[in-house]
């Protein structure tokens, strides 16, 4: 059975969108849910919503929304924050399940906020910390006694490597490290089955796959066994057991709600929550499957009549996400010129085009229109238009 169902996003017409791996466009119940949340929720019920609207409840609620995408039970998701804070909060759990313990590894393939975040951690608890970074096919052999935990973002965001989780969280636990996968490029692009990989924690961003628009807040996972071990390191009062009873004290809550910080982005949530009706009855092998075909297409397309482009991505469909990136030199140009004419991509530094598969809005058709742009544009040099060679913020 067919996973498209592109009636069910609001892409501009004439759009051929290949981003939804950066930002996912617009579903067609979102609009309709902030009008009404705006209106009625805030505009007449105030204060009362929380409560009767079901606002304080909402972080948890949608996290069991996204559960069944990860491969994970209910209750164990919790929603709030950005992707760099949730990637500080489990980092810093992690460490104290493994007090004796002084290197973290990753490899050189992260994300840079997710770097970032781990240093300036390491640097703040100053107990002689390592961040050991290694190429990504290093990882497993870098696994030693001496890794407390180990944080990888599972689809790199340039080139699409997927890594195996099975095998690196067991060969991680063999040794004894814990481990914390950033799936930001996995969650609603790759089926996911974290209650069996049995990692310890996970973390990922609701703005890229699950459409759940910009500055969507992220998510955290903490495997069920684990979570009356994990201290909060950032203890807000919306983690603690009874928040309105103020006590001066931090206790944190029994359950996933310890993950909590402070008052939850009610707007973000109900747009995100709108936006996830679109994954019901959606089969993730099914679109695993579709994704497959359409970055099968894709690479056979630009091979054969975009010459001057180079494959970037792993080859072996079975080692990537769902993305493929190419390398070119002028590939920003190039990129500015296909987005004139309707193709969005992306690019990043610094020669890397970047293109997401979403089977649920994109089919065959769109993926061969998107490479007679591609061709015509590298035909023609069109890219050298000085308007193309300008260098946005934001890339
Ligand atoms: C997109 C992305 C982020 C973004 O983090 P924010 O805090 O949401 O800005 C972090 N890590 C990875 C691996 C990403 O792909």
């Amino acid at each position: 059975m067919s996973v498209l169902r592109k009636e069910l996003f609001d892409l501009p017409p004439g759009v051929i969108y290949l981003d939804g791996n950066s930002l996912g466009p617009l579903t067609k119940q979102v609009a309709a849910r902030l009008t009404q949340l705006v209106t009625d929720e805030w505009g007449n019920g105030l204060i009362r919503s929380w409560n009767k609207a079901g606002w304080m409840a909402q972080p948890q609620r949608v996290g069991d929304m996204i559960a069944p995408l990860l491969g994970a039970p209910a209750a164990s998701v919790m929603l709030g924050d950005t992707l760099s804070i949730k990637v500080y909060q489990a980092l810093s759990a992690a460490l104290e399940l493994r007090p004796e313990r002084r290197v973290v590894l990753t490899d050189s393939g992260n994300f840079p906020t997710d770097l970032y975040m781990a240093q300036g951690l390491l640097q703040s608890l100053d107990r002689g910390y390592e961040l050991r970074i290694v190429a990504p096919e290093q990882v497993s052999a870098a696994l030693d006694e001496r890794v407390a935990a180990v944080l990888l973002t599972q689809v790199d965001y340039r080139t699409g490597r997927l890594h195996d989780m099975q095998a690196i969280t067991q060969r991680a636990q063999a040794v004894g490290a814990v481990t914390i996968w950033d799936l930001a490029h996995s969650a609603g692009a790759i089926p996911l089955a974290l209650e069996q990989a049995h990692c310890e924690f996970a973390v990922g961003c609701t703005y890229k796959y699950l459409n759940g628009g910009p500055g969507a807040p992220a998510f955290i996972y903490v495997r069920p066994d684990l979570i009356e071990r994990v201290r909060p390191c950032l203890a807000g009062w919306l983690g603690h057991a009874a928040p309105f009873a103020f006590d001066p004290d931090y206790r944190p809550a029994a359950s996933i709600e310890r993950m909590r910080v402070g008052t939850p982005p009610v707007l973000q949530l109900a747009a995100l929550e709108a936006a996830l009706a679109v994954w019901t009855d959606v089969d993730m092998q099914a679109l695993r499957r579709a994704s497959v075909a359409l970055a099968e297409r894709f690479i056979a397309e630009v091979e054969a009549r975009c010459p001057a482009l180079t494959l970037a991505s792993p080859r072996d469909p079975e080692q990537r996400g769902s993305q493929v990136s190419f390398s070119f030199d002028q590939g920003y140009a190039v990129m500015q010129a296909l987005i004139a004419r309707g193709v969005i991509g992306d690019f990043r530094a610094p020669d890397i085009m970047r293109f997401g598969f979403t089977p649920l809005y994109l089919d065959e058709g769109d993926i061969v229109a998107a490479v007679d742009a591609l061709q015509v544009i590298l035909d023609g040099e069109l890219w050298r238009a000085p308007e193309y060679q300008v260098t946005q913020a934001v890339t």
